[in-house]
């Protein structure tokens, strides 16, 4: 039957891709284009930035995070310039499709204790097109290449582990292959009715 079945745990999907590239876009669209999906949301112990909105993240202090990872609380984890990111091990009882927006560092962790998980790398067409978004967003020229060089080196290493490739060069189109890919994944799970 082409009917989606309930997979016996959440479908975990990671969006992993350098900044400019649009995977925060997909990830918004596909959420609101289909109630059956939902974003995950990162504990991180940064400060709260004036630009950040209400639920992007739960905001703690070190030690907080410290001990809900010392509880095995988080299925994967990263430090990023001094601060601590982390995604909370989701609840089994939820069955939606569960949509993680990290790195790559992260995505490798979650392939490791999630093996069916759907990592997708979501790329500009071209270094010098991410260049104009990146700059166009604000970057300054040498941010803007250091993000450029850390890019290539992520998408050695997404390739190297698994993930799909995909290139965000329309975002209707871009958005339509993740669900594909999704749809695809969900019908290979188990089932449990
Ligand atoms: P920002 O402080 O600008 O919101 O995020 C900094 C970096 O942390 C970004 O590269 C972002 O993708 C990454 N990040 C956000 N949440 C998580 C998370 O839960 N896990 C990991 N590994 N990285 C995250």
């Amino acid at each position: 039957m082409a009917e989606r079945g309930r997979p016996a745990s959440p479908l975990i999907v990671v969006l992993s891709g350098p900044g400019g590239a649009g995977k925060g876009t997909i990830a918004r669209m596909l959420v609101e284009a289909d109630g059956s999906l939902r974003l995950s949301r990162s504990w991180t112990s940064r400060e709260r930035r004036a630009d950040d909105p209400d639920d992007d993240y739960v905001f703690v202090d070190r030690a907080a995070f410290e001990a809900r990872r010392a509880d095995d609380g988080f299925i994967e984890w990263n430090e990023f310039l001094g601060c601590y990111y982390g995604t909370p091990v989701p609840d089994p009882a939820d069955d939606r499709v569960l949509l993680l927006e990290i790195d790559v560092a992260g995505g490798r962790q979650v392939l490791d204790r999630h093996a069916d998980a759907l990592c997708v790398f979501v790329d500009a067409p071209s270094d010098a097109e991410l260049y104009r978004r990146l700059v166009g967003r604000g970057d300054g020229a040498d941010r803007a290449a250091s993000r450029i060089s850390e890019a290539a080196r992520e998408r050695v290493e997404a390739a190297r582990i698994g993930y799909r490739m995909l290139v965000n060069d329309d975002i209707e189109t871009a958005v339509a292959e993740v669900a594909a890919m999704i749809a695809e994944r969900l019908a290979k799970m188990p089932d449990v009715g």
